[in-house]
């Protein structure tokens, strides 16, 4: 279980469930923002511990493509719009590229950092850490807050997190006496640092195992309604959501008679469709014997009893689907502005006849066919 886990759960243990144990692996935005912009900071940390500073432009466009990937996998929230935080997100980086323009990366241990602690009671927790440095006999465990809301003067809202990483630095990495925790929050540019002691991390580690076994032991995972439920990215799948929508919908009803009159057509549609393949297929077979006959007798009209059925030959011409290069062609020449549409009947008309730009001509196929035109005879 990892930190992320425990946050969702505690917010919502149904949002829990429906994300961890479902298949329904939906983001929200703001953890598409936040996933984004850690995933940015991490490969922008790779380039500076190799001694490459990494400037406003090149991490913009490592943020766009992390948010490319990730916004994929998110469902907004009503009325939310993702280009906010799209730039929401290219405004915490431009303040990231303000934290580090003044470091070489040399002082970096550690960045990305995975780990597992072991916790009391046979649990343990994932743990992840944005960066690690040295600073004396000190590490420093510097975490990018992305939250809007948070900020240094509101105060930690991690702070068993925090702490549950400063205690895996402390067994972890060699040499360390002391450890500094420190927050940079990308919304607001401020910074924040305290040091840890190490009562406060057994404490924290005490706390967090007990909590963990309380999550293990609920097999109910009950939905916690709130106004935040309209952002929840699984509230598609949330029985509780939905009888609130279905609640909260006046023509309830009315609505059951649309849906079963729309699922009563789309059958018919679909019937109808197959039968009509059929029949256009039945018609085929016909016109070719039809044809076959017009040919032997040379005629091109064929009576029938009260019908007369007749047989134009002709040749149609077919322009390619992509019609870059046609219009191009007709810009180059100027013959745009006289076509209001290059998928035109004059253009098609003036090749077959061969008056049309033989360069457009050349981009068109010539199909030979037969149309067959039924007249009813009276008396
Ligand atoms: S819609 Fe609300 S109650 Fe349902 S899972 Fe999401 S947060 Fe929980």
């Amino acid at each position: 279980m990892s930190f992320d886990d425990i946050r969702k759960y505690r917010r919502c243990p149904r949002a829990y469930r429906l994300s961890v144990v479902s298949d329904d692996w939906r983001l929200s935005l703001s953890e598409c923002m936040d996933i984004s912009l850690r995933r940015t900071i991490a490969r922008a940390d790779g380039r500076r511990v190799l001694g490459h500073p990494v400037l406003k432009d090149e991490a913009l466009a490592m943020f766009r493509d992390e948010w490319d990937e990730c916004v994929q996998d998110s469902l907004a929230g009503d009325g939310q719009d993702p280009m906010e935080y799209f730039r929401r997100g290219a405004r915490c980086i431009e303040r990231f590229v303000e934290f580090t323009k003044n470091s070489d990366g040399s002082e970096l241990m550690s960045f990305d950092v995975r780990g597992v602690q072991n916790l009391p009671y046979g649990r343990s927790v994932r743990i992840r850490v944005d960066e690690v440095y040295r600073r004396g006999d000190s590490a420093v465990i510097c975490k990018y807050v992305t939250e809007p809301f948070e900020s240094a003067s509101a105060g930690i809202t991690d702070e068993d997190e925090s702490l549950v990483s400063a205690l895996w630095a402390v067994y972890s990495l060699p040499g360390i006496e002391r450890v500094v925790l420190q927050w940079r929050y990308l919304s607001t540019g401020e910074e924040r640092e305290c040091r840890v002691r190490k009562q406060s991390m057994d404490e924290a580690v005490e706390n967090l195992s007990r909590e963990m076994a309380d999550m293990s032991s609920d097999k109910s995972f009950p939905p916690r309604p709130s106004e935040s439920c309209s952002l929840c990215p699984h509230r598609n799948l949330c029985d509780s959501y939905q009888t609130t929508v279905s609640d909260s919908v006046p023509d309830r009803q009315e609505m059951d008679r649309v849906l079963a009159e729309y699922a009563d057509l789309d059958e018919k549609i679909v019937a109808l469709s197959s039968r009509v393949e059929m029949l256009k297929g039945r018609r085929e077979a016909l016109k070719e014997r039809i044809v076959a006959y017009s040919d032997s007798v040379r005629r091109d009209a064929v009576y029938g009893d009260g019908v007369v059925v007749d047989i134009r030959r002709y040749k149609r011409a077919e322009l390619p689907k992509d019609k870059t290069a046609v219009i191009s062609r007709l810009k180059e020449t100027g013959q745009y502005g006289s076509l209001s549409m290059v998928n035109y009947s004059r253009l098609r008309s003036d090749i077959i006849r061969g008056v049309a730009d033989p360069e457009i001509a050349k981009m068109a196929t010539i199909i030979p066919d037969i149309r067959v035109r039924v007249r009813r005879r009276s008396g």
